[in-house]
């Protein structure tokens, strides 16, 4: 059972202080407060968790300061839509917005190769009118001898060049809690002008203690990859891990999965879970089709199967896509096959647009308010 507490109580407060003491006389019954610090207020959610059967919401409704209850449905307990729930199913990061009611494309360099390059692209970006991007520094390769990604030597231009450019928010992997601190203090160094989505890749779904390092900290929010050889219900419970920890600014990414059935594609393109993960959570959906793809290849239409599968994946209401593109990819560094060419940018985001109108009236037909 969740207790949502009206907006804004102070921990210090008698009434809040009287609740927790109530609270703890509960037998087997362990109160774990988890705050939600929103643009405009703070709300307290208080998870009772243990031997909850005989708990019943009317209990409780009365008690100091509770304004809603909730009864907990599912597994992932903080992230998890139950029944009933009104708790947000959004967040806003650095100005932008990220909710299962809206869509922002990431598209840029699957890894950071030159600071030429990285300039180009988010040139690009914002005559282009996009405010988010992403840029790996830290690469996880199958191959030890393999590039591993400029690291955080490659940071401080791409912070400053995000500022220039007026970039708003970078998806950046991490695959170890230092590079946390690193990022921090790249940021620090060049006066904070952009913001980062710390993105936890497929290779390190279930990497539990960089769950909890991404979930301890609260400054940035963090783009989880479902993992690619797991159930959707152990990816949803690695969110989950982000959550518990305090962070719950958490985009839930599909990105294929590992399989031959789904050759020639590098990954089995898994967008059919786009309304499954926003029925089952209140996180927004990402797609990321070039790693779901893994080539430029083209249908028989012309169009390339990496714009189909995102078209396919904003018809039916994802919130991000993630893309690989690169001003040369010739010279890209890491996945040089799936990188789209800078000309490509204005098609993708007016396929985006079309797709996306789709969807909208697709729920106009069904009576659904977008
Ligand atoms: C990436 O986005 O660069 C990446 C490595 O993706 P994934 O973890 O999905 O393979
Ligand atoms: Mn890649």
């Amino acid at each position: 059972m969740i207790l949502i507490l009206a907006p804004d109580i102070s921990n210090d407060s008698g009434e809040y202080q009287s609740l927790i003491t109530y609270l703890k006389t509960l037998k087997n019954i362990e109160a774990r407060p988890h705050i939600v610090k929103g643009k405009e207020q703070t709300l307290t959610e208080i998870y009772l968790v243990g031997d909850t059967s005989q708990l019943k919401a009317d209990d409780f409704k009365d008690l100091p300061c509770v304004s809603n209850i909730v009864k907990i449905s599912k597994p992932y307990k903080i992230i998890g839509k139950h029944a009933d729930d009104k708790r947000p199913t959004e967040f806003t990061y650095n100005g932008i917005t990220f909710s299962q009611d809206n869509i922002n494309i990431f598209a840029g360099l699957c890894a950071v190769s030159t600071r030429e390059h990285v300039e180009s692209m988010m040139k690009a970006l914002k005559e282009n009118g996009q405010q988010c991007t992403r840029m790996g520094a830290y690469k996880p390769r199958t191959s030890p001898y393999s590039f591993q990604g400029h690291g955080k030597n490659c940071l401080p231009y791409v912070f400053e060049l995000a500022g220039k450019y007026d970039i708003k928010v970078i998806a950046m992997e991490i695959t170890h809690e230092d590079h946390i601190d690193e990022i921090n203090e790249a940021l620090e160094l060049t006066g904070n002008p952009t913001g980062v989505m710390l993105q936890i890749g497929t290779r390190n779904t279930q990497n539990f203690e960089l769950l909890k390092s991404a979930g301890k900290q609260t400054r940035f929010p963090v783009l989880l990859k479902r993992g690619f050889g797991i159930t959707l219900e152990e990816s949803l419970m690695a969110a989950e891990y982000l959550a518990s920890e305090g962070n719950s600014n958490i985009i839930f990414a599909l990105r294929g999965m590992k399989t031959n059935m789904g050759d020639p594609h590098r990954n089995f393109v898994d967008f059919a879970h786009i309304p499954v993960v926003k029925r089952l959570t209140r996180m927004p959906v990402c797609i990321d089709p070039s790693h779901s793809v893994g080539t430029l290849d083209r249908g028989a239409d012309g169009i390339t199967d990496v714009m189909h599968v995102t078209a396919q994946g904003v018809i039916s209401g994802a919130n991000m896509i993630l893309i690989d593109f690169h001003p040369e990819p010739t010279k890209a560094l890491v996945d040089a096959m799936q990188a789209n060419t800078i000309d490509q940018l204005p098609v993708l985001i007016e396929d985006v647009n079309i797709a996306r109108e789709a969807y909208l009236k697709r729920l106009q037909i069904k009576g659904i308010k977008p």
